[in-house]
């Protein structure tokens, strides 16, 4: 890999400001070609104990730290990431896949989350309450919850780090991150971007590695008050029964079954594309894409004929090609599930439109499907496929595309197409959701808070409501005035 500043490659641990080895390593492989990437350590339970220390000896400092300057730090840190936005998204795209273009859209998307918090950490606003008794005042302040791990998934690389980092950075936390096997190269280079920046040594560490035993070591230490995670919904089920035993707070990130219903008032042209973006951005590896289309049936056949056009005219390429909108799925078995779900989706009466086979470049690369005539039968209605398939529901009256939208157990991110304005809002408040898109299918930003309701977890990241999750309220009764 040719990086300008090739610093930023590193295949250590970072643990209290100082770059470690670990035992073992692992091989880190691009997904695109298979080619070996980086021996990169490998930590586990002794690493993940010496990262918890030493994020609790640098909370103490860190918390007493101004708000303005934890606030400069992390402009600092956000500022070089943009500096640096070549070199990330090549890092980027080398070990997790996705085109070059969205890897760079990833980069300045994931430091806008560092720029933003840092703003936040001076809004950290107390209260003073109209007391009970006359010879006695409330106050009402908040503080920094302590050392917080976060656990993060290989879809997006740096920023569902930088998601958690600035809002714990920005509260007073310190943390431990432990980023996804998959992609620890892009996790390095934000640390090592981190000290440049003069995050001191301690506030930010990155262990990755053995996934059990970093993960035991989070949970089992009473140092750790809090995990921030984003993954599966199974293993957040499993973070959150470990979380028991030391009473840990939780924010929990998990997967989602996204509908899309397109109304027959909606703008065509405009759905399609709002489609695309959501349903094959990240080769449909986001967990809020699009897993269910559910389409009234007068624009059926309209639709999805124009969504299977314009899904086969998407250009499935390594991640580097000049113009790959597509790119490799992150493993075999995630390939295997998407097949799966296809060859599933067929036996229960689907109707291939376009796709349904692995694509002619090989490895991991799957063609972008459009599959008619699903029904909830099939395992894609229930389970998130997680790769570039768009099966396409029929629907006929409104109440019928609400019930079919909330038969799922998750609620993270819903879209709808209609123009209707009374109807506009009755679908919008019947949704069983924490995200709505509507006449829109890209929701992520950092001014908004992202997260789910029922099965897809709790707490809310980014925005204003995104840094609560890292505060405790203390409440003070002055008496005897
Ligand atoms: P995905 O399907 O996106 O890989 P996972 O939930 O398996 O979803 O992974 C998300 C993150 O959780 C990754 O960093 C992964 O290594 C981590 N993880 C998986 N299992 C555990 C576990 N038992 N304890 C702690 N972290 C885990």
């Amino acid at each position: 890999m040719q990086l300008k500043n090739s610093v930023l490659l590193n295949p250590g641990l970072y643990i209290d400001g100082r770059w470690c080895e670990a035992p073992s390593t692992f091989t880190l492989r691009n997904p695109a070609t298979g080619e070996p990437l980086a021996e990169v350590a490998r930590g586990g339970r002794e690493e993940t104990e010496r990262a918890i220390d030493a994020a609790g000896r640098a909370f103490a400092g860190w918390r007493r730290e101004p708000a303005a300057e934890r606030a400069r730090c992390l402009r600092r840190w956000s500022e070089l990431m943009l500096e640096n936005r070549d070199d990330l998204a090549a890092i980027m795209t080398s070990e997790q896949g996705k085109p070059l273009a969205e890897a760079k859209g990833e980069v300045a998307y994931a430091a806008s989350f560092l720029e933003w918090f840092g703003e936040e950490a001076k809004r950290v606003y107390g209260d003073i309450i109209p007391s009970h008794k006359a010879d006695a005042r409330i106050l009402v302040t908040k503080q920094p919850v302590g050392v917080v791990g976060a656990i993060t998934p290989w879809n997006f690389p740096l920023a569902m780090i930088t998601r958690k980092a600035g809002a714990a950075l920005a509260a007073g936390c310190t943390l431990v991150a432990k980023p996804a096997t998959q992609t620890p190269l892009c996790a390095n280079a934000l640390a090592v971007l981190a000290e440049e920046a003069g995050i001191p040594a301690g506030v930010f560490n990155v262990v990755a590695g053995d996934t059990r035993a970093i993960g035991e070591a989070l949970m089992a230490s009473k140092a750790v008050r809090k995990i921030s995670f984003t993954g599966s919904t199974a293993t957040g089920k499993l973070l959150m029964r470990q979380a028991a035993d030391t009473v840990k707070k939780l924010s929990l990130e998990l997967g989602g079954n996204a509908p899309f219903i397109v109304f027959d008032d909606a703008d065509l042209e405009v759905a399609v594309k709002g489609a695309m973006a959501s349903k094959y951005r990240n080769t449909g590896q986001t967990c809020v894409c699009v897993n269910r289309f559910l389409v009234q049936d007068a624009i059926y056949d309209d639709f999805t004929a124009a969504l299977s056009k314009a899904a086969s005219g998407l250009k499935v390429a390594d991640g580097f090609a000049e113009g790959a909108e597509q790119g490799p799925l992150i493993n075999q078995a995630a390939l295997e599930k998407v097949e799966e779900h296809v060859a599933d989706a067929l036996q229960h009466g689907g109707r291939l439109l376009c796709g349904g086979q692995r694509h002619e470049l090989g490895g991991t690369f799957y063609q972008p499907t459009v599959i008619a005539d699903a029904n909830p039968q099939m395992r894609l209605a229930a389970d998130e496929t997680f790769g570039p398939v768009a099966a396409c529901f029929r629907f006929n009256t409104e109440q019928e595309a609400i019930e079919l939208a909330n038969a799922t157990e998750f609620g993270l991110a819903a879209y709808f197409y209609a123009r209707d304005l009374g109807r506009v809002w009755r679908v919008a408040e019947a949704l069983e959701s924490g995200i709505v898109g509507i006449n829109e299918g890209l929701i992520s930003t950092e001014v908004a808070p992202f997260g789910g309701v029922k099965e897809s977890g709790m707490g809310r990241e980014g925005s204003k409501y995104g840094i609560d999750d890292y505060l405790e309220i203390k409440y003070m009764l002055m008496g005897g005035l």
